[in-house]
């Protein structure tokens, strides 16, 4: 193998590897960035969220609800016990 095809061999196992690794770091930032939206909170509003219970149900006896903070899994902002949403789980 000649010099000048040893190097271009060479140059091109570089150019690979950089281009995977950039790929890499892109497949990456793409997971991260779908987790980040996966973690994102409805709106009150979209939850139709509501400052009264719906008969017997309430945040208080949501399985969404997290007493000890005052919010919810799901629905963003200070949520009151006594108040509900269209995604309530029992
Ligand atoms: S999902 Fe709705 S009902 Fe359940 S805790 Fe969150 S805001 Fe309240």
């Amino acid at each position: 193998m000649s010099l000048t095809k040893v190097s271009n061999t060479l140059a091109g196992d570089v150019s690979r590897r950089r281009f995977l690794g950039l790929a890499g770091i892109g497949l990456v930032a793409g997971t991260l960035a779908q987790v980040r939206r996966a973690e994102a909170k409805t709106a009150k509003s979209a939850a139709q969220y509501q400052e009264s219970p719906n008969g017997d149900k309430s945040c208080d006896n949501c399985r969404l609800y997290l007493a000890d903070s005052g919010t919810c899994r799901v629905v963003e902002g200070d949520i009151s016990a006594d108040a509900y949403c269209r995604f309530w789980v029992g």
